[in-house]
């Protein structure tokens, strides 16, 4: 197959679909606008390697999050860490579901849990919780990697600002690709379902070394999740790490780049209120160090969908997730439309179970269709 592939974009999905690429024989090339990889979204999020327990209102989501769980261990072995005693609690009030209901959604998903009765952090006001086994990417080690591995089909520093598209080949930046892959999270060509930008501020605290990641479901919640420094915590909200919803990208990094000290004030405030229902010692715990500011592409609607689109327009693909754990899924929707327009998956021959079937009725003098 006669394949010269342009990746836009070294993201987790650009720099692992072009080196699953580069492994199958592909000549690849990767553009990143940015002096390194993972400097965007990849960069600035909670990190964490998600199993599906934060989607119970969404299928899809779950199952792609449990089986990408796997994978990327398999494939990334050294590049996250489980967390030790990892808790999803359902408070009483709060939660859109109660706890059976959010047990039997994951039971029927196959996602392994333990029902507990208590964990080593005090919390409040709580109606079940489970302890589940996730992990937490470890960012410096995942960049270090990508960069050595793709290192000779690497451009940084180059942003991509004119594509030509013909039946037979993608020019890009004036060069002349068979495919082109925009892993650019939407952020280069339109998408062809409806989203939107979101600017997010998640909040950065120092605090004792082995606490709980801890994950309130479901509805406008929130959790506590380490890093790969283990003093250095996350705390995302639901309701208050949003910055608003944008049409456009040049909007929502408007907004990111002009988060001030009182936003980042009012938001510390609400976010600490929130935690204090179900933290009692929140404020003692957790001491502030600073915002992580990046923005989110989501697709409109209210089922929390985080599932993986890859979409193909001509010799162009767009890949965009919520999620890291669907770089398979997306790596390998890309290669079986590569094949498909390659003619290498035969589709009218029949399968070859139907060919013995009908040799043997043939046999025995039965007539078949
Ligand atoms: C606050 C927050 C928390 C999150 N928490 C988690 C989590 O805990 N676990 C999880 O799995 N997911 C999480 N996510 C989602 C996850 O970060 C994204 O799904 C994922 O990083 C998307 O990767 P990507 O490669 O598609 O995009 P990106 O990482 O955004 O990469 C796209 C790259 O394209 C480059 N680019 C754009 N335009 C051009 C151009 N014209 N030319 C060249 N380069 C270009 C950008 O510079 C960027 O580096 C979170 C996201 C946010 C914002």
């Amino acid at each position: 197959m006669p394949c010269k592939i342009a990746v836009i974009g070294g993201g987790w999905y650009g720099c692992h679909i072009a080196s699953s690429l580069m492994a199958l024989g592909f000549s690849v090339r990767i553009f990143e606008q940015n002096d390194r990889l993972l400097h965007e979204a990849s960069g600035n999020n909670q990190f964490r390697l998600h199993l599906g327990f934060h989607y119970p209102r969404h299928a899809g989501t779950r199952i792609q999050s449990r089986d990408g769980f796997s994978r990327f261990i398999e494939r990334y072995n050294d590049l996250s860490l489980p967390v030790g005693e990892n808790i999803y609690a359902v408070p009483r009030q709060t939660s859109l579901i109660d706890y059976d209901t959010y047990k039997l959604i994951m039971t029927a998903t196959g996602i392994p849990y333990k029902s507990i009765e208590t964990c080593s952090m005090d919390l409040r006001n709580i109606d079940g919780m489970m302890k589940a086994d996730e992990r937490v990417i470890l960012i410096e080690k995942a960049r270090h990697y990508f960069s050595t591995h793709l290192r000779q089909v690497l451009s940084l520093g180059v942003k991509i600002k004119s594509v030509d598209h013909t039946n037979h080949s993608v020019t890009v930046n004036g060069e002349k690709f068979d495919y082109m892959i925009d892993a650019t999270w939407g952020h280069f060509s339109p998408i062809q379902i409806e989203t939107f930008f979101e600017p997010t501020l998640l909040l950065y605290f120092e605090a004792e070394e082995g606490l709980p990641a801890v994950t309130f479901v479901d509805g406008p919640l929130y959790s506590i999740y380490p890093t790969e420094e283990k003093t250095i915590y996350t705390l995302s909200s639901v309701p208050h790490t949003p910055l608003g919803r944008y049409r456009s990208i040049d909007e929502a990094r408007s907004v990111r780049d002009n988060a001030d000290k009182s936003l980042i004030e009012m938001k510390l405030d609400l976010m600490t209120q929130q935690a204090l229902e179900n933290v009692p010692n929140f404020r003692d715990q957790y001491k502030f160090l600073g915002p992580q500011l990046s923005i989110k592409t989501k697709p409109v609607g209210n089922s929390d969908d985080r599932s993986c689109y890859v979409g193909k327009s001509g010799r162009i693909f767009t890949v965009m997730s919520g999620k890291i754990d669907t770089i398979f899924f997306a790596t390998e929707r890309i290669l079986s439309m590569i094949e498909a327009d390659h003619g290498d998956v035969p589709r009218d021959v029949p399968s070859s179970l139907l060919t013995t079937i009908r040799a043997k009725a043939t046999e025995i003098g039965i007539s078949v269709r």
